[in-house]
């Protein structure tokens, strides 16, 4: 692949196909898949996923619109976040999305309103924050105060602030605990939890009740190499629990759902860079790259991500290295380092150099719009042939709010 131009995101449709396929066969069955668009929202991948049966989780207009031009049918579309204009919602309804996860009363009123305005019925699911946080590996979203969702307690003692609106059903509970667990034990007891506090507040929805999202939390390796934890026992222990909470689940009384984003698409994506300079710098080797976090990692300036070091991209490379190094890329801050100390291959300026497992949270992740630089191009693997490639731009559009042109 070195004669692709760089830096490039690759994509590899067949690694998603197959990403799915691992997971899906971990799920219980019956249940719905959504795939978060917040993870990669290039149409290509989103049109496979969609393709193998996923439905998709949207929590703005660029997602909406990338669902959309992904084929997406808005009926198999969930509208979600803790903060939504409500043009945004109004856009969303008017497409055709029926779901939308609310986060308080506040949200229900807003979703009461724009489809009232709109002369429909909406369907919505409370999003929950649970009281108890689950502890795991990953990052915990819930059972400790927190923008998403509404208090468990808080329900329970005000129930009537959470009921149904004329114009806004609600037709379901949303939960969302945590991410990236990669220990099983921990997903099932986090499942579990969500699934005993969807049984308990499953009163407020009434005959409605339509879906329970238990979330996610699927754990997939970030900018280093491997291959994702699996979870053999999960179905069998959340179908037990399902059994015991639900009734109907297995006929859909109520659908069941799950929610993933890095699980699905993080393996499916390498970000190609080269190098432009190699230097000293005292103790360090000091690597500057074309790619810095402007192109990937821009999360890490939040020190939410771990260092992140390449490898040679060459078939065969030798396994000689070099450390300690500061792996830079070309921005103009000292925040601009992917990792510190690192223990790095031994480069040369224009060596290509390559970041696996970036398919989930890498280019929409970074701060691509600070220092100008251009975008990295994307390219879409299927088959091994490219099927799609296209760069990103930003530009500036002209507001017209009666000021006077000069
Ligand atoms: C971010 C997010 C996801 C996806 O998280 P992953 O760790 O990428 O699977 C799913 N659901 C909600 C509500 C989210 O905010």
């Amino acid at each position: 692949m070195s004669e692709l131009p760089t830096p490039a995101y690759v994509y590899e449709l067949d690694e998603v196909r197959r990403a799915h396929a691992e997971l899906a066969s971990e799920l219980p069955a019956p249940s719905r898949l959504y795939y978060s668009l917040k993870a990669n929202p290039h149409p290509a991948i989103v049109a496979a996923l969609r393709a193998e049966g996923c439905h998709a989780e949207v929590c703005s207009p660029g997602e909406l619109a990338a669902a959309l031009s992904a084929g997406v049918d808005p009926a198999q579309m969930l509208y979600t976040g803790p903060g939504k204009r409500d043009a945004d919602v109004q856009a969303a309804v008017k497409a055709g999305v029926t779901w939308v996860s609310v986060d308080s009363p506040e949200g229900l009123d807003q979703v009461d309103r724009v489809a009232r305005d709109l002369g429909v019925v909406a369907r919505c699911l409370l999003r929950v924050n649970d009281t108890t946080p689950v502890p795991g590996m990953g990052l915990t979203m819930t059972g400790v105060a927190s923008q998403f969702g509404a208090d468990a307690d808080w329900i329970r003692a005000a129930p009537e602030r959470f009921a149904a609106r004329p114009n806004a059903r609600l037709a379901g509970l949303h939960l969302y605990m945590g991410t990236n667990l990669t220990d099983e034990a921990a997903l099932v007891a986090q499942l579990r939890q969500s699934i005993a506090t969807a049984r308990d507040l499953a009163f407020l929805c009434g005959d409605e009740l339509e879906v329970i999202d238990l979330g996610g939390g699927f754990a997939a390796p970030y900018a280093r190499a491997g291959r994702p934890p699996r979870y053999p026992g999960l179905a069998a222990a959340v179908t037990a629990a399902l059994d015991d909470a639900f009734a109907g689940w297995r006929g859909g009384h109520p659908h069941i759902a799950f929610e993933s984003g890095r699980r699905l698409v993080a393996t499916a994506g390498s970000l190609l860079t080269r190098v432009l300079d190699v230097k000293r710098s005292r103790d360090q080797h000091v690597l500057v790259l074309e790619s810095g976090i402007n192109h990937l990692g821009g999360m890490s300036g939040l020190r939410r991500l771990p260092p992140i070091v390449p490898a040679l991209h060459a078939p065969g490379a030798g396994g000689e290295t070099d450390g300690p190094a500061i792996v830079a890329g070309p921005l103009c801050t000292p925040l601009d380092a992917w990792a510190r100390g690192a223990t790095v291959p031994r480069l040369r300026a224009g060596d290509l150099v390559r970041v696996p497992n970036v398919g989930a949270y890498g280019l929409t992740a970074s701060l691509l719009a600070f220092l100008g630089h251009p975008a990295p191009a994307e390219v879409v693997l299927d088959g091994g042939r490219i099927v799609h490639a296209s760069t990103l731009t930003l530009h500036r559009t002209h507001l017209d709010l009666g000021q006077e042109h000069r």
